[in-house]
């Protein structure tokens, strides 16, 4: 199996390259050429770390089982994750369990894929005999960049750099990434939102010239955001371990479909669950949940996609994006990898800002997806609501979810639903919706969040106070070039 460009504008290449290259160099993302089928009825049982090698070894066809095998329990160890089954399953309700993907360092579901995908790219780069330092670029909504972070610090031969919104994080959201440890480790503010972060990372990626300057002193440009592969497929497991996880609790018969509910920003996580459904996983329906960002919302329902709109800045920040990246590999693979389609579409969408797809792809889009979506206030009510009714505590992301999952209808089928974050890293607005009180300091809230419901306080949170600030760069959203160059000066000048 090799991986192709969305674009049609790249040769097949191993996925070690794929990982390496983190998107195609003219633009368009790497997939599968053909996806993979797997055997799922001896998984019941399963550890996690059977089921990532079961899941992984055919994506990643060129790395040796002894080599995943090292990512797997390299990542996946009791430091990292304080459950032995990397994920947790709650049952909400009869007919709806919570998939718990908060339980790595930094409280965000980001760490499932960010603890692995340092391992990837290391073997990759063996593989491949390139010996250059990588810096990886990170554009981010508030977790991936601390995910990043914590997942590439004190990497060999690597350096990471993050540029997130200035206004766009939470406080505590911001403090994790400034108070990140690690030589190799560099963090930017930049005034403007997440998508101009994410364009400017995709700008540079997509600058030949500066990618032949960089590898003139034997540097490499790669990026650990959702638009990497290696970020994307072990996400994948989780899915199919749950799955598997309430075949064994006997909440679900072998074979039996399930929905998944997903709070979406760059369509990464659900585009995983797509393609656990195209490797053979029963899933009926993918229910992607948008907060007041709806774009993703409208483009389902009306088959256009449209970022030529207001950008609302939401309580929750990490779904704050009106260019939803991994859309891209989704609509390739449902119009049966139709390149010339994508670079019609996404030649419209950089030239007018919009798109739209033809009757057949949208007939296609209505079959598998469920859109919805949720405003501010019905957050903050979802969260209340599942507290008093379920004495669950969710976090803003995960609230989105629960509202369209209450809203959709239930089809009879079993549905589960991602919990992304830990409620500690957004309590304020928490506790706003448990109690109805507005607490203005982060940590206090934390606490407030503590008494209130006794559950334990996440680690990623709890010493953020006493952390000195590292990171205080700050810039503007023409300047992300300028500032790449000039902390690869240092990291040169540090002598890499
Ligand atoms: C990143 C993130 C999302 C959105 O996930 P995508 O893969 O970008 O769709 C949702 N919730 C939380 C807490 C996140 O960190």
């Amino acid at each position: 199996m090799k991986y192709i460009s969305t674009r049609g504008n790249y040769p097949a290449v191993d996925s070690a390259e794929a990982i390496n290259l983190g998107m195609v160099p003219e633009g368009g993302l790497f997939v599968p050429d053909a996806v993979p089928q797997i055997r799922f009825d001896d998984l019941v049982d399963a550890s996690y770390h059977d089921t990532a090698l079961r899941v992984l070894s055919p994506l990643l066809p060129d790395f040796t089982s002894q080599e995943l095998r090292l990512c797997v329990n390299r990542a996946y160890t009791p430091q990292s994750f304080d459950t032995p089954s990397i994920i947790s399953l709650v049952g909400l309700k009869p007919g709806v369990s919570v998939m718990e993907l908060w339980h790595g360092p930094t409280a965000a579901f980001k760490d499932v894929a960010l603890q692995i995908m340092p391992h990837f790219l290391a073997i990759a780069k063996m593989k491949l005999g390139d010996t250059h330092h990588t810096v990886i670029l990170v554009a981010t909504s508030g977790d991936t960049g601390k995910a990043a972070l914590e997942g590439f610090s004190d990497c060999e031969d690597l350096s990471i750099i993050v540029f997130y919104p200035d206004d766009g994080v939470s406080e505590i959201q911001k403090l994790q990434m400034v108070t990140t440890e690690g030589m190799n480790t560099h963090v930017a503010a930049v005034k403007g939102n997440f998508d101009d972060c994410q364009n400017g990372v995709k700008d540079l990626f997509a600058d030949t010239k500066l990618a032949e300057r960089l590898a003139g002193e034997g540097i490499t440009l790669s990026s650990a955001n959702s638009i990497n592969w290696g970020r994307l497929c072990p996400q994948i497991v989780y899915y199919i371990h749950a799955y598997a996880m309430l075949v064994a609790h006997k909440t679900i018969r072998p074979g039996a479909p399930v929905n998944f509910c997903v709070p979406t920003g760059n369509f990464g996580n659900i585009l995983a669950a797509y393609y656990a459904k195209r490797m053979g996983l029963p899933v009926r329906r993918l229910l992607c949940a948008s907060n007041k960002n709806k774009v993703l919302y409208d483009f389902f329902t009306t088959g256009t996609y449209d970022c030529k709109r207001r950008f609302y800045r939401t309580i929750s920040p990490s779904m704050d994006i009106l260019i939803s990246s991994n859309l891209e590999r989704f609509l390739f693979e449902i119009t049966g990898q139709d390149a010339g389609k994508i670079r019609a579409w996404f030649g419209d969408l950089a030239a007018k800002g919009s798109f739209t797809v033809d009757a057949a792809t949208k007939k296609t889009m209505d079959s598998l997806i469920c859109p919805g979506w949720v405003d501010e206030a019905m957050i903050v009510q979802t969260i209340g609501e599942t507290y008093k009714r379920h004495g669950y505590v969710i976090d803003t992301h995960t609230a989105v979810a629960v509202a369209l999952e209450e809203t959709a209808g239930d089809d009879g089928t079993h549905t589960i639903i991602d919990a992304t974050a830990s409620p500690y890293k957004f309590s304020r607005d928490v506790v706003r919706g448990i109690d109805g009180t507005a607490i203005n300091d982060e940590f206090r809230s934390i606490e407030r969040l503590h008494e209130l419901t006794g559950l334990p306080i996440h680690r990623a949170v709890k010493d953020l106070r006493q952390k000195p600030v590292r990171h205080r760069r700050s810039i503007a959203v023409g300047d992300m070039r300028a500032a790449v160059l000039s902390i690869i000066k240092e990291i040169k000048a540090g002598g890499y």
